[in-house]
């Protein structure tokens, strides 16, 4: 399949390279980055240009929406535009109405699994838009991820996500508080995992990342912290929660406060470049009062 790639950061260059590694013919574009291995075009047009599918993996809604109306113009009817990206609903729903009208349909399909699913190719991909552009994608999903879920019409896709990524959020927060309390309460950090993991108060957070260094599998804890998935990816992912929620009148409460933590420690504490998992330092180097 001719593809463009729109945005060849850290997640668009290796999944860009396992469409490439598959056999697909991918020209890619990107303002800044010069990525080995994959034939860049010297502009977004020239990328778009004959493409079956244009692939978008691009940092926000504005810059999204921009890109979607400059390509509009070069793509031809019946091709696809996919954007990978995380944004909000609102651009999402806004983009496919756009390219809905010049006959080429959109879908939404953010993805979990950060850069190490993208380089191994094992993606989550939650997807949204129309049926038969989802089954013309398929085959892309499933080489550049593991498991490709069509969530609905356009903008469920990045609904699910930010839903997802407000849990992990919130229960990351949980997770360390808790870890800390243990810690003043002479409870030893690998019973409570052990307790923990295996009754009620388990999730991914406690279980497959946990936060605490030396405890549970293999996670950023045991490497100082180092992303994995950093504090401001998860804070950009909760305002995106916070403003969705604003949108449809929901009430998220625990969502707010997690959104208010996350700020505080990215913007006025040392958590920015941090993974996510520091909240637990954070914890535990601070008393009630
Ligand atoms: P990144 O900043 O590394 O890459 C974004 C790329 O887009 C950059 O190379 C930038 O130069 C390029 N770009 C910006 N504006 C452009 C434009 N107008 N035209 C062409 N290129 C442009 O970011 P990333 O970590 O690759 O994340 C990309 C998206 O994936 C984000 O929406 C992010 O929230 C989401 N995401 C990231 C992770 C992660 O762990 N990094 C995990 C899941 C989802």
């Amino acid at each position: 399949m001719k593809i463009g790639f729109i945005g060849l950061g850290n997640m668009g260059a290796p999944m860009a390279r396992n469409l490439i590694a598959a056999g697909h013919d991918v020209t890619g574009f990107d303002l800044a980055a010069t990525p080995e291995g994959i034939t860049m075009a010297h502009s977004l047009t020239e990328a778009a240009d004959g493409a079956e599918i244009v692939i978008t993996m691009l940092p926000n809604g504005e810059i999204l929406r921009q890109v979607a109306s400059d390509l509009l113009t070069h793509m031809s009817p019946g091709s696809i535009l996919l954007d990978c990206s995380t944004v909000d609903v609102a651009s999402a729903r806004a983009v496919a109405d756009q390219t809905g009208t010049k006959g080429i349909p959109s879908l939404d399909a953010p993805v979990s699994g950060g850069v190490g699913g993208a380089t191994a190719g094992t993606l989550t991909f939650m997807v949204g838009g129309p049926d038969d552009a989802f089954a013309k994608a398929k085959p892309l999903f499933d080489i550049m991820g593991q498991k490709a879920v069509h969530c609905g019409p356009s903008g469920n896709g990045q609904a699910a996500k930010i839903c997802n990524n407000m849990i992990l959020g919130v229960t990351m927060i949980a997770t360390c508080e808790a870890f800390a309390l243990a810690d003043k309460l002479g409870l030893d950090r690998q019973a409570m995992f052990d307790v923990v993991s295996t009754s009620s108060g388990y999730s991914w957070s406690m279980n497959a990342y946990c936060p605490a260094p030396g405890i549970g599998p293999q996670s950023p804890a045991d490497n100082d912290y180092i992303p994995g998935f950093a504090s401001e990816l998860m804070l950009k992912d909760l305002r995106l929660s916070q403003q969705a929620a604003e949108d449809a009148d929901a009430d998220t409460p625990i969502g707010q406060a997690a959104t208010n933590l996350y700020a505080q420690f990215v913007e006025d504490e040392n958590g920015k470049g941090q993974d996510f998992s520091a909240m637990l330092p954070r914890f535990e180097s601070r008393s009630r009062s």
